[in-house]
């Protein structure tokens, strides 16, 4: 069994295989998130593709350690309170 937790890295499903890959590295834009527009619906937590929206002191966040950048977090978000930026700290 792979120890998740030594490779620091997520398992992502390509095709029919998993690979450890760190996904925050396909990332060449980042979501931002507005949380005065925030609702907290839910909708980018039960979204995300990579299990990288969290909850911290009742707001919704993103782990960048694992955002691939796809953007559906924001096109799920009815409240537009999140918006898609260019990723410039890489
Ligand atoms: S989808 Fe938008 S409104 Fe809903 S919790 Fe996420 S950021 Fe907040
Ligand atoms: S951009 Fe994609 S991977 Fe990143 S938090 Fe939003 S839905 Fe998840």
């Amino acid at each position: 069994m792979i120890d998740v937790e030594e490779y620091n890295d997520w398992i992502a499903p390509i095709g029919r295989t998993l690979y450890i890959i760190n996904t925050g590295e396909w990332r060449y834009q980042r979501p931002e998130r507005d949380h005065k527009k925030c609702k907290k619906c839910g909708a980018c937590f039960i979204f995300c593709p990579t299990g990288s929206v969290f909850v911290e002191s009742s707001r919704y966040e993103t782990d960048y350690e694992y955002c691939k950048g796809c953007g559906i977090c924001a096109r799920e978000c009815r409240a537009g309170a999140i918006l898609m930026v260019e990723e410039v700290t890489k």
